[in-house]
């Protein structure tokens, strides 16, 4: 595509998904074009010294794909895969995703071109500080706010906020989210993804009527969102019968008992050979007997090729892009009921946005205060939904997407033309 300057494929979805919903609410092709360009791609090189004395250049890129609701959110990963179009397009459905979720920010995105695994902390802690030097006219509270990603942490994030305050001259917190506590970090933000994954499986049950407490649950990916999730579900009532990670997984039709799971996959780094049930593959996990799956790994895991072995009844997406475009369809005229990733795992973004709030604020809240808030959005989210899905007889990925369309939309034309 143009926007993205060469042919593209993950933008080229992003796009027939949010063609889907324009055309649905006649949106006028003068709002259609804004939203579907770029505002501002950043490329820069990030010249490094590593321990040996050689110096690498690093290619990081920040995407600011629409800022009209208000900052750029979005976090940044670094992989070798990182391009310029991937970038991109995450920072469209962080734009989507924000609006999804009522909150007054933008969809922001970066990436750099490495793999961390082969850089010592020191070298990491330099590409950080350099990568963040080069973006810094572009960022700040009021203007953008990275977060953590693929291979990004709070270590991270605490280089990215030192890095801007001594630029700036004093200590700015609320230039980053995903900091640690004592850093200006918000309580319950680490589980938020996953509570609100929580929170759309149990409302998902509601529509389809069944009561959570009853519902058993298979789980893809057992890291942050996943296990969380699970847990969290489990605290519900519903039976957590089967769980799959890269290395393999464990499945038991009476419930697998989540307290030692949890404790054996902090322990082993995965939930294969947990010894409370039998062994799964990951092919099987999407066959297995579940009212709700969760897919909480990676993109592309629902294709063509294992859609029509899926039985659960709905599927709550924890991960970004987990299902492709041919499967979704497939899915929804099967009757399957899903609940998309813009919508599924932004409790993510949203604790986010209480951290930056809190931030700016200078004042912070308990895990309570900010659980009890997320729920409310999350409902808020979800409903609107539903709502506008039951409305227009679409599926919830429209939906969706007809919900934050509408917003960014309305605000484009209230706010006017520049010029
Ligand atoms: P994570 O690294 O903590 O965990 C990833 C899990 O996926 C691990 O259990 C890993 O073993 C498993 N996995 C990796 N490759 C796999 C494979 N080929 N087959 C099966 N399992 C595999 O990551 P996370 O933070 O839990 O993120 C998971 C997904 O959720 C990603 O798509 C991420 O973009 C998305 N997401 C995360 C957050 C967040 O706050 N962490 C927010 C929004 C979206």
């Amino acid at each position: 595509m143009a926007a993205t300057g060469g042919s593209s494929t993950l933008f080229d979805a992003m796009l027939t998904e949010f063609e889907e919903a324009a055309k649905i609410l006649s949106l006028e092709p003068g709002i259609w074009r804004i939203l579907t360009s770029p505002k501002r791609q950043i490329t820069v090189s990030c010249p490094v010294q590593m321990d040996s004395g050689e110096i690498v250049v690093f290619t990081g890129y920040r995407v600011q794909y629409n800022i009209t609701l208000g900052p750029a959110k979005g976090g940044i990963r670094y992989h070798p895969g990182v391009t310029l179009d991937e970038v991109t397009t995450l920072a469209a459905w962080m734009t989507w995703k924000c609006a999804i979720a009522h909150i007054p920010f933008g969809g922001g995105k970066g990436g750099v071109i490495v793999d961390p695994t082969l850089l010592s902390r020191r070298e990491l802690e330099a590409l950080t500080r350099r990568y963040i030097a080069e973006i810094i006219d572009a960022i700040g509270p009021e203007k953008d706010v990275p977060a953590p990603d693929v291979n990004t942490n709070e270590q991270t994030m605490a280089w990215i906020m030192d890095t801007y305050s001594m630029h700036v001259g004093h200590t700015e917190t609320a230039v980053v989210t995903g900091k640690p506590i004592e850093l200006g970090g918000s309580l319950g933000r680490r589980e938020a993804t996953g509570r609100g994954v929580m929170i759309c499986a149990r409302e998902a049950a509601k529509h389809l009527g069944f009561d959570i407490k009853d519902a058993t649950i298979g789980v893809q990916g057992f890291g942050n969102v996943g296990s969380v999730s699970a847990a969290l579900l489990a605290e519900q009532g519903a039976k957590i019968v089967a769980v799959a990670d890269f290395k393999g997984g464990v499945h038991n039709a009476k419930g697998l008992d989540m307290p030692a799971l949890l404790e054996y996959a902090s322990r082993n780094r995965t939930v294969a050979g947990f010894k409370g049930g039998d062994t799964l593959t990951n092919e099987e996990l999407f066959k297995a007997e579940v009212d709700i799956l969760i897919p909480a790994a990676l993109e592309n895991q629902i294709t063509m090729d294992n859609v029509a072995g899926i039985r659960a009844k709905a599927v709550v997406e924890g991960a970004n892009g987990p299902t492709t475009p041919e499967a979704h369809h497939r899915l929804h005229k099967r009757g399957i009921f899903v609940v998309p990733d813009i919508l599924a795992n932004s409790g993510g973004v949203t604790a986010s946005y209480f951290e930056w709030v809190q931030d700016r604020h200078g004042y912070f809240w308990s895990e309570k205060e900010v659980n009890e808030r997320l729920e409310q959005k999350m409902m808020e989210a979800f409903h609107a939904v539903r709502e506008l899905s039951v409305a227009f007889k679409v599926d919830m990925r429209t939906a969706a997407y007809m919900v934050a369309i509408k917003r960014v939309a309305d605000v484009t034309r209230v706010r006017g033309m520049y010029a």
